[in-house]
């Protein structure tokens, strides 16, 4: 399918289900060199994050804890100024190594928040891995410590990410075909 439309929005393939699979066959053996016997606290930045942690830490054989964080900062197509964090374990964090899982880093403000909120409250290191990372729009020094691919300042939707909440279930991603890079 190359091209689909969600509420009225084009969009046109822009990274295919078996690109994604090589990219986190790739992705996972980095961690898994990186990590070996000593894994990290798994967090999973939902709702987005949910299908590429799923597809990802399936593929690292070893056992790990994980948990997630709800945070919210795009309204529609665009990014909001505000994130809120709506669940976080705050027990699970004192003192323990924490990885990040996005899907995407656009402005770089959610993971940053995300990150403060747990080095706050007692987190040993915080790294970060995202599937996608928005270089253009990114407003912060440091990047994610992982990064799958590299895109352009399209909206995208599919294998996580969504559009009014819809798209979230399509194995490719796919990008709004009005955005000029
Ligand atoms: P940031 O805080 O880095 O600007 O945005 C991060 C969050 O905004 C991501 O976790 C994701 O939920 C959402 N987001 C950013 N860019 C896109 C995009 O192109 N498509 C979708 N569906 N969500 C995006």
């Amino acid at each position: 399918m190359k091209k689909i439309e969600i509420d009225g929005l084009a969009f046109e393939l822009l990274i295919s289900s078996q690109e994604i699979s090589n990219k986190v066959n790739v992705l996972a053996k980095r961690l898994i060199a990186q990590y070996q016997d000593n894994w990290p606290l798994c967090l999973i930045v939902l709702n987005g994050a949910a299908v590429f942690a799923t597809d990802l830490l399936k593929r690292i054989g070893s056992s790990c804890e994980i948990s997630v964080v709800k945070a919210h900062s795009y309204d529609g197509l665009t990014s909001t100024e505000n994130v809120t964090i709506e669940y976080l374990a705050y027990d699970l964090i004192k003192d323990r190594d924490i990885l990040l899982i996005e899907d995407i880093v656009d402005s770089g403000l959610t993971m940053t928040v995300i990150k403060q909120e747990l080095l706050k409250h007692g987190a040993k290191n915080v790294q970060c891995i995202t599937l996608l990372f928005k270089p253009n729009a990114y407003q912060y020094d440091t990047q994610p410590d992982y990064i799958g691919f590299v895109i352009g300042n399209e909206f995208v939707v599919g294998y996580g990410m969504d559009f009014n909440e819809k798209g979230r279930n399509l194995a490719s991603i796919y990008k709004n075909t009005l955005d000029q890079n």
